[in-house]
């Protein structure tokens, strides 16, 4: 039996469980709550992330580890890795925690983005304002996710106001683009170097939770379709990545500038567990195992839709024909993700009225058409 152990027990990994038992795997999780929701239904350690005696047990009961929380320190992977092999590799995660590291990647692999310069010093902040003019957004490089850390500022006196905020921790500033929508695309790399995509997914933030996505992208035609995949192509090649990766792009008068990417599964991928031929949890799986990679082909139009802070009841969301539900098992508070219901339709208007009567009952203005 195959045993795969895994930095995170959030709903991220209670997927990957999920994907990896009928295919006969077993799990071992690392995390530091008790509560983690993999591990209601998997092994898991308690314990801090960067806790040795933790990771040298999980090394030495697994055969192979993942992650599935993108700010696990990387010193830990590391440490695994000098005895079983971990997937994606280090410099993958090291890359995706540093605002600035991630986006000069994208610059030298020539993959577009917006306008970003580092902030680490008032000198700095003048020479970032310079280059990349305003508005803008000013970032801290780490630990920043769900659009904390950021401040979006659109004068000389608002740039310094937000600098000050940010206290000192590391920065990048970065053009304010206009974008018509937000798309993400989804890879995934085999040991052997193979790769599959999955279709073009747009995705609604607000608050800079996501919300809603929809996959296929409407109106995404082959050419965009495969100007992603060609960049997402060169940062897994660049990275000698292994496993699924998630690039998040702004769409702008027809470029797709790349914003970020997640070493990991991602949210704007639930859609695959029924969606898709093969989910990416499954074929994250198959890559870090060294399996062939399944078929990407969606099968139909998918919507997901996130449920942030109440899940409603769930009979209410069962009576909609189609209806995926996915709770994680997590107790309700504020902004946090809880669960998602993914909708797959055999055309976009079924999809369309099927969404229509989930924002009926998913009190969520992100939902709205139009
Ligand atoms: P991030 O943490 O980089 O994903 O940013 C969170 C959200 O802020 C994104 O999903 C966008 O909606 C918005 N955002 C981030 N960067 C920019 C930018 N350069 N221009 C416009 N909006 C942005």
């Amino acid at each position: 039996m195959t045993r795969i152990g895994v930095l995170g027990g959030g709903q991220l990994g209670r997927m990957l469980a999920l994907a990896g038992y009928p295919l006969g795997l077993e799990f071992l999780l690392l995390d530091p709550s008790v509560e983690a929701p993999a591990g209601q239904l998997a092994d898991a350690l308690a314990a801090r992330f960067d806790d040795p005696a933790a990771l040298d047990r999980l090394a030495a009961s697994t055969s192979i580890a993942t992650y599935e929380f993108e700010n696990v320190p990387v010193t830990s992977v590391r440490r695994l890795a000098e005895r079983i092999p971990v997937f994606p590799p280090a410099p993958a995660l090291e890359t995706a925690q540093d605002r600035l590291a991630e986006k000069t990647l994208f610059r030298s692999l020539g993959i577009p983005t917006a306008p970003f310069a580092p902030v680490g010093s008032a000198e700095q902040l003048d020479a970032a304002l310079e280059e990349v003019g305003l508005p803008a957004i000013l970032k801290t490089r780490r630990d920043g996710y769900d659009g904390k850390g950021q401040w979006r500022v659109g004068t000389r006196a608002e740039a310094e106001a937000a600098f000050a905020a940010a206290a000192g921790t590391p920065a990048i500033l970065e053009g304010f683009v206009p974008f018509e929508r937000e798309l993400s695309v989804l890879a995934a790399r085999g040991r052997d170097g193979s790769t599959a995509f999955w279709p073009l997914v747009e995705n609604r933030h607000r608050e800079g939770i996501l919300r809603l996505s929809v996959a296929p992208a409407n109106g995404v035609f082959e050419a965009m379709q495969h100007r992603a995949e060609q960049k997402a192509r060169r940062v897994l090649d660049a990275l000698g990545y292994v496993g699924v990766l998630a690039i998040e792009f702004f769409q702008h008068e027809g470029r797709l500038l790349a914003n970020e990417m997640a070493p990991r599964v991602h949210n704007s991928g639930h859609w695959t567990i029924e969606g898709a031929a093969t989910s990416q949890f499954e074929n994250h799986l198959r890559a870090i195992l060294g399996w062939p990679l399944g078929s990407t082909l969606p099968q139909g139009y998918s919507a997901m839709v996130n449920l942030v802070g109440e899940v409603p009841p769930v009979e209410a969301l069962l009576a909609v024909p189609g209806a995926h539900v996915h709770l994680y098992g997590k107790s309700a508070r504020p902004g946090r993700k809880l669960g998602h219901v993914t909708l797959v339709e055999p055309d976009r208007a079924s999809l369309d009225a099927a969404l229509d009567r989930i924002a009926s009952i998913v009190r969520e203005p992100a939902l709205v058409r139009g």
